[in-house]
């Protein structure tokens, strides 16, 4: 057997025995891939914040989230390193497996954020191609880029143009959807452009919904994009 297959079985397993009620304090206690260990290391990322701790066990078994946690709480982290995980257990890696995560955030800013810090906890050794599809260049060109992504961070309007004008843009492995900042997205207006988003994608997938603050909009907006999710919410300690 190759090595992939024995680390991914190890993996497995080790999240097969995760306690999602149990309170984990340190990325090292975590069934994650040596890469991403690697990776955290070397960002010097040792203890997991409140939201971390509550939101990426239930996200490495395979859980919808709608995780509710202010600016500032780490919340990147609660996704991306889900993301990461999931993907390389299903061996979702490399131009032939196609696209794996879309994660979409508001501002184009907020997408180079992200892909940062993907590419701090990615570097490792991970595989993964990742990239950004926020509208910097043509769209010819960040439409063939976009056919050898595994990962893409992007703004809603540039993705939905792409899903709706590029026939060749391949969804069909999607396994995770994350929307970051989930209140700013609906108060800058995309609502409708999500919605048109979410009916491109397989319905069988895992959705991570991640917002700052906990609104009606929000729970509407969870109603219809998340499949029983698990609530998380980190409120300030006094
Ligand atoms: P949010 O999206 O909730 O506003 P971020 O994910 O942007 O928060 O994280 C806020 C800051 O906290 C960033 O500077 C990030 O590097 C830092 N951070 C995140 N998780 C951890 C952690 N586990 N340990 C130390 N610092 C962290
Ligand atoms: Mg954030």
């Amino acid at each position: 057997r190759k090595r992939d297959d024995v680390d991914v079985e190890a993996l497995e397993e080790g999240v097969a025995q995760l306690d999602a009620k149990s309170s984990y304090t340190s990325f090292a206690d975590l069934p994650l891939s040596a890469p991403t260990q690697e990776g955290l290391k070397s960002a010097a990322f040792s203890t997991l914040t409140d939201i971390q701790a509550k939101a990426i066990p239930l996200a490495l078994k395979g859980s919808d989230i709608l995780g509710a946690a202010k600016t500032g709480s780490g919340k990147t982290l609660a996704f991306l390193i889900p993301v990461l995980e999931n993907l390389y257990r299903a061996q979702c890696i490399g131009a032939d497996a196609g696209l794996g995560a879309m994660i979409i955030t508001p501002t184009r800013e907020l997408a180079i954020q992200i892909f940062e810090v993907l590419r701090t906890i990615g570097r490792k050794g991970h595989l993964f191609a990742a990239g950004l599809v926020i509208g910097g260049r043509g769209l010819k060109e960040e439409r063939d880029a976009l056919s050898r992504m595994n990962i893409v961070v992007c703004t809603p309007g540039r993705i939905l143009q792409h899903l709706s004008q590029t026939a060749a843009f391949n969804v069909d492995n999607l396994r995770m959807l994350v929307l970051d900042e989930a209140d700013r997205i609906l108060d800058m207006g995309f609502q409708t452009d999500l919605d048109a988003i979410i009916t491109y994608l397989p319905r069988d997938r895992q959705t991570l919904l991640f917002s700052a603050t906990q609104t009606k909009r929000i729970s509407d907006l969870a109603r219809l994009s998340l499949h029983e999710p698990e609530y998380i919410a980190v409120h300030e300690s006094a």
